[in-house]
């Protein structure tokens, strides 16, 4: 086998060939087509690749970022694709979960593909050393289980699986590429049933529905427990059953039993009387709208453990919860842990055995405890992983004898035989992982490194206010060294400019005090886009937060941002130069021009940045960075070496162009999805593309219409009412 081919493949190939178009192939593909690879996918027949993949297309979440993406994967039968297999520098596996079937797909591999392709499997805990019985070396060598969670596109740990037939050598170069190129988070497993992730956060979920019926709680109050509150997702245990599907946990949990004899815990692994009663009614959770929940109309209805019927879902206080929830993380459980009420009995039985069973497995499972750590971190959003609980609160009430699992940035050996260092992989960190260095007004400014900073609103979801604005252009004019990054370290880059403040001078009808706060976001924008400022985009990038991003020397957003210009559901328009902008931005094509237009009036937000870069929010300057947590790092290397955004000269629009966006919008009352008052704000959009003379004149009309909209009663109740419901009033 040549390793530096395969090497050079994977560094710069581009050709993967995914095999089994189902819930994993397909979510798969969907991921690698995004990320910009050319990509087949195969299935058993020309008609079960075509239906399969028509459920991937309408798959909820979406697993393209859009539509067209989709028709770059190539179809084809397994017989029929056998060039596509040939040629691919990575031939990724996901057929169904039988042993059988799996090794005979190899063997017809073997024969087909080169000595240099990457060759993986998919699945979900099946022992790869016996997938491998009867393949030749070179095949074993290059072979892997590359495991996803689904879906692939959200869900951002893998799981690496290496047999004593791999090359070691190609580790390293597998695991970067998986990194690098494939926008995951590697985690090395070892070849044992289910891998870290089903073996130990299967069991993790199966346990909880055994002790939920034993002491007959309801499914709400668990998940109440083991949601947020144990620093998990929202989806917490009931929740994430449905999610997953209690037919595929069933699956997994049955591989195991059946391959585990010897662990004491593993009979937890039975199915719980609840799951059995709910997959014999076929309500196998949300793929079929129905499992422990049921939405009905607005409501969610819950499955009941005692009299297995559904009922509105009710929701009871525990002081236990509201009491400790503003505590630090261990010192919240460990109180919790010793109360008298059922959160407490539900912890001790859930949670302490839970964590004795990590102890129990990591020798067995996993290289390391941070590696163990990180699998549920990285693959099931919990924000401490199994080792880093038992640290927090506290050893002695897990075990008869204390021990530390980390000591100073080392870690416990999984075999207890010492401590070792804990890998550090700086390109990861997120913006809260560097310590705010220095506050400047309502702005927290931290040290990157390499001479670059970050600078972020204190605000609440980094809301715009006039105070911030004004922090920030100080801080600019100031002529400090940059060069910096925008961003924040919470949920959000910014929701918007605060929209309370502008309802309170719409009712003191202080035109002045709004003109006033819109001069400061242009100066601001301004200045901007003549330092060495970039932003950097995550979550939700809306209104006058993103106008601030878009007058940045350059955006690098996460694709997963939400980004938009949704004034117009509030009655009024992007006045911090957004208007300004977006004209400049497309003013060449006359269809480009309308659409701008008719975004801006719809108040259009877009879920992704592909989206957003599509529709001209992000211009072909600005970078979009797909690995969830390299944010950070690719802004901070774009402002190394940012400059000035190209500006184009102002150039006046057709005489026909401002009939077309009119014929448009008054087509779009017509049908129905744009109000009355919406054109009339869409009016005024079509006024400042049009009726401009210069680039200079842009900026004044946004304020000059901002001011016009504020003065309607229509704008004032648009404001009130989203303050007042977070919801859109279409009026
Ligand atoms: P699935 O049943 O949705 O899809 C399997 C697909 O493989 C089907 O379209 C089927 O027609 C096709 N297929 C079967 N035999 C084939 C063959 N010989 N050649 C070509 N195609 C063939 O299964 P899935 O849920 O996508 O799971 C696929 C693999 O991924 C399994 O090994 C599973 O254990 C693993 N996995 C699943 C999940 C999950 O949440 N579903 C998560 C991680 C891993």
């Amino acid at each position: 086998m040549n390793q530096m081919t395969l090497q050079d493949r994977l560094m710069n190939g581009r050709k993967v060939c995914v095999i089994g178009a189902g819930t994993m192939g397909g979510g798969i593909a969907a991921h690698l087509a995004n990320l910009g690879f050319q990509v087949s996918l195969l299935d058993l027949t020309e008609e079960s690749v075509r239906s399969a993949f028509d459920r991937t297309k309408s798959a909820r979440p979406p697993h393209f970022f859009v539509k067209q993406t989709a028709d770059q994967v190539k179809l084809a039968s397994i017989d029929n694709g056998l060039h596509l297999i040939s040629e691919a520098d990575w031939v990724c596996e996901a057929i169904v979960e039988k042993p059988d079937v799996k090794r005979a797909l190899f063997e017809k591999l073997e024969g087909i593909i080169s000595d240099s392709t990457l060759i993986s499997t998919n699945t979900s805990g099946l022992e790869l050393a016996r997938l491998l019985e009867g393949r030749s070396d070179s095949f074993a060598a290059r072979f892997f289980g590359t495991h996803f969670f689904n879906p692939p596109r959200y869900l951002k740990l893998l799981e690496l699986i290496d047999t004593d037939r791999t090359d070691v050598a190609l580790l390293p170069i597998v695991t970067e590429f998986l990194e690098k190129r494939v926008g995951k988070r590697v985690v090395r497993a070892k070849d044992t049933p289910g891998f870290i992730a089903n073996r130990f956060g299967m069991w993790s979920m199966f346990h909880a529905v055994h002790v939920a019926e034993k002491l007959q709680l309801s499914v709400e109050l668990v998940d109440e427990i083991t949601g947020p509150f144990l620093g998990r997702p929202k989806s917490a245990s009931f929740r994430l059953n449905d999610i997953v599907g209690l037919d595929i946990m069933e699956d997994i949990a049955a591989n195991q039993l059946a391959r585990c004899p010897n662990d004491p815990y593993i009979g937890t692994l039975t199915t719980p009387r609840s799951i059995q009663y709910l997959r014999s009614n076929g309500h196998i959770g949300n793929k079929v709208g129905k499992g422990y929940y049921e939405r009905v109309g607005n409501e969610f209805m819950v499955f009941d453990l005692l009299t297995n019927a559904y009922r509105p879902a009710f929701k009871q206080d525990y002081e236990t919860l509201s009491s400790n929830a503003k505590l630090p993380f261990g010192e919240r459980l460990r109180s919790a842990l010793s109360a008298k009420d059922e959160v407490g009995e539900f912890l001790r039985l859930y949670l302490l055995p839970t964590l004795r069973y990590a102890d129990y497995l990591k020798d067995e499972i996993s290289y390391s405890i941070t590696d163990f750590d990180n699998v549920m971190k990285w693959g099931f959003g919990w924000q401490v992983g199994p080792f880093e609980t038992i640290d927090a609160i506290g050893s002695d009430l897990v075990f008869p004898t204390p021990k530390k699992y980390f000591v100073n940035g080392t870690q416990l050996k999984t075999d207890e035989s010492g401590y070792s260092s804990v890998p550090i992989q700086p390109e990861y960190r997120a913006l809260a992982d560097y310590p705010v260095t220095e506050t400047y007004g309502s702005l927290l400014l931290r040290d990157l490194g390499d001479g670059v900073s970050s600078i972020e609103f204190s605000t609440k979801m980094g809301v715009v206010t006039p105070a911030g604005v004004a922090d920030l252009t100080q801080f600019l004019e100031e002529g400090r060294k940059g060069p910096f990054v925008l961003s924040n370290s919470g949920r959000a880059f910014s929701v918007g400019f605060d929209l309370k403040f502008f309802l309170a001078a719409i009712e003191a009808g202080d035109w002045l005090g709004i003109e006033k706060a819109l001069r400061g976001l242009q100066g601001l924008g301004n200045k901007l886009s003549q330092s060495p400022v970039v932003a950097a985009v995550h979550g939700y990038a809306l209104g006058g937060g993103f106008e601030l991003a878009m007058n940045c020397q350059r955006v690098v957003a996460l694709a997963d941002a939400t980004i938009g210009l949704p004034e117009a559901k509030v009655g009024l328009l992007p006045g911090g130069k957004g208007v300004t902008l977006m004209r400049m931005r497309t003013q060449d094509t006359p269809n480009v021009t309308k659409q701008a237009v008719v975004n801006l009036a719809e108040g259009a937000t877009f879920t992704n940045a592909v989206e957003a870069h599509i529709h001209n929010y992000l211009t072909d300057e600005d970078t979009i960075v797909f690995h969830p947590d390299l944010l950070v790092t690719k802004a901070k290397e774009v402002a190394l070496s940012t400059s000035p955004r190209h500006m184009p000269a102002f150039k006046p629009l057709a005489p026909f162009v401002n009939g077309m966006i009119e014929e448009e919008i008054s087509r779009k009352v017509k049908e129905g999805t744009l109000t009355a008052y919406d054109e009339f704000i869409a009016s005024h959009y079509r006024f400042i593309f049009t009726k401009s003379t210069s680039y200079e004149d842009l900026p004044r009309l946004e304020i000059e219409r901002f001011l016009v909209l504020c003065q309607r009663p229509e704008t004032k109740a648009r404001i009130a009412h989203m303050l007042e419901t977070g919801k859109p009033l279409r009026n």
